[in-house]
């Protein structure tokens, strides 16, 4: 496959008004029509098909990520059926018959954001799409009502035309794509006013998306024959809606686990006590032990994100921090003066923990995933 933007010679980046503006001068330079070189046909039609990917932003994103928008396996607009013929000869004979006008749609690509809630239970969303369909005026025969596409005149209706090209070896003779008719063995005299000879028109389409739960940025989901109608009687494309997931303003993901924390104060942390977590699944009560340490960690079961494509959830793990209170009242202050004066604390030795058990390690350790 050509690179698109080599074709119209146009930046990666190139805005829609530089590459409309590119195709448009390409496009009047190699038109069949003003008397170019046979080459031409096939220039104007590899122009005409960048044109159409890099001017629709569905197939842009879907060709920038690897994808060939038109559907069409094997390069250079040789489908599948042709490479077969080449190689292995139409129906037992080793001439090649007029080129399919038949393809099939094209694959298309959207994006859609979901919230954290979303992955985690899952989402029914409504998308909208430009989709090519049949032109409902001729059918998708691409002709003027009551018109049929016509022999080519040219070529007999074979869609190859014979050349004698002299070369080192004398004379040979060679086959080529008809000029007339692009290779199809048909022209149409009369194009469909609708759809301008395409056979298709563009429409917006509003689609629902059932998003499972556990999908993540990435994650591409396909509707198949959802994506544009295809030529002439081919297949419909396929629609591929790639997830991009928000950042939650407290929740933390990691696969299907879910991270927070969790901020007490010192003196519940000392005490214990039972707190209200606001969790995906609404409020839940969360035993805070007595003499709870900051870094600890209280695994929820069952509160994370649904799996993709199985049974179950992932976990929610709360992380706690410890406040120390700041901003003491007088009576605060001797509150808790009287405290560590009862705990021996007044003056408290410096303990060095050791290495590998405080909390930077552990802190250490949940980085690493250890
Ligand atoms: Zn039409
Ligand atoms: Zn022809």
């Amino acid at each position: 496959m050509r690179d698109f933007y080599e074709v119209l010679g146009v930046p990666r980046n190139a805005t829609d008004e530089e590459i409309k503006k590119a195709y448009r001068k390409l496009a009047r330079e190699h038109h069949p029509d003003s008397g170019g070189e046979n080459g031409d046909q096939e220039r104007f039609k590899e122009v005409s098909q960048a044109y159409e990917v890099l001017s629709t932003p569905e197939k842009r994103a879907l060709y920038d990520r690897g994808f060939d928008p038109n559907g069409r396996r094997g390069s250079a607009g040789f489908g599948f059926e042709d490479i077969f013929e080449t190689f292995f000869g139409g129906g037992g004979t080793a001439r090649r018959g007029p080129t399919s006008r038949r393809q099939r749609g094209g694959d298309l690509l959207i994006h859609a954001d979901v919230t954290l809630e979303e992955a985690v239970f899952g989402v029914a969303r409504d998308v909208q799409v430009n989709v090519a369909d049949v032109c409902a005026a001729c059918e998708g025969s691409c002709c003027a009502p009551g018109m049929k596409p016509s022999t080519c005149r040219e070529c007999g209706g074979k869609g190859v035309v014979q050349r004698v090209v002299r070369s080192l070896l004398g004379q040979v003779m060679t086959s080529a794509p008809c000029p007339a008719c692009g290779g199809y063995g048909t022209t149409i005299e009369l194009p469909c006013s609708e759809c301008s000879g395409q056979g298709r028109t563009h429409s917006r389409h509003t689609i629902t998306v059932d998003i499972p739960a556990g999908v993540e940025s990435g994650t591409r989901i396909r509707l198949q024959g959802y994506g544009d109608a295809g030529v002439s009687g081919g297949p419909t494309g396929d629609l591929y809606v790639e997830i991009r997931e928000k950042p939650h303003a407290v929740f933390e993901r990691q696969g299907d686990d879910l991270h927070c924390t969790l901020e007490i104060p010192m003196t519940a942390a000392a005490l214990g006590t039972v707190m209200k977590v606001e969790t995906v699944d609404g409020p839940k009560e969360v035993d805070i032990r007595p003499g709870t340490q900051p870094g600890e960690t209280i695994r929820l079961r069952g509160l994370g994100v649904g799996h993709l494509q199985r049974t179950g959830r992932g976990d929610l793990f709360v992380h706690i921090d410890v406040e120390t209170p700041v901003g003491l009242t007088l009576e605060q202050e001797g509150l808790i003066k009287r405290l560590a004066a009862l705990r021996g604390e007044e003056f408290p030795e410096a303990r060095l923990a050791p290495a590998n058990a405080g909390l930077f390690s552990r802190l250490k350790d949940a980085f690493t995933g250890r």
